[in-house]
């Protein structure tokens, strides 16, 4: 009687979660706030997104770079927009 593949998966860790992305153009994997309409037994999924530096406002890098609107752009979703 053969148990390996049994024994694999029973030894295997279970599936984990994604971690979350936190650098630019990973995907985001964040999990969105649980909706309350959502059908009983429902398991959510990770954000598909990508996570992605926005466009900076008020950049002064022409007067002193690396200015504190760069430093400060925050890496968000493209898709849910939660901060790394
Ligand atoms: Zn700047
Ligand atoms: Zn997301």
């Amino acid at each position: 009687m053969n148990l390996t593949g049994y024994d694999a998966w029973k030894l295997s860790p279970p599936d984990d979660p994604p971690s979350p992305g936190d650098e630019e153009g990973q995907t985001c994997n964040r999990f969105s706030e649980p909706d309350e309409d959502a059908p009983r037994g429902h398991r959510a999924k990770p954000c598909p997104g990508t996570m992605v530096f926005n466009d900076v406002e008020g950049c002064s890098c022409h007067i002193s770079p690396p200015c504190g609107a760069c430093v400060n752009n925050p890496l968000v979703c493209d898709t849910c927009g939660e901060e790394a």
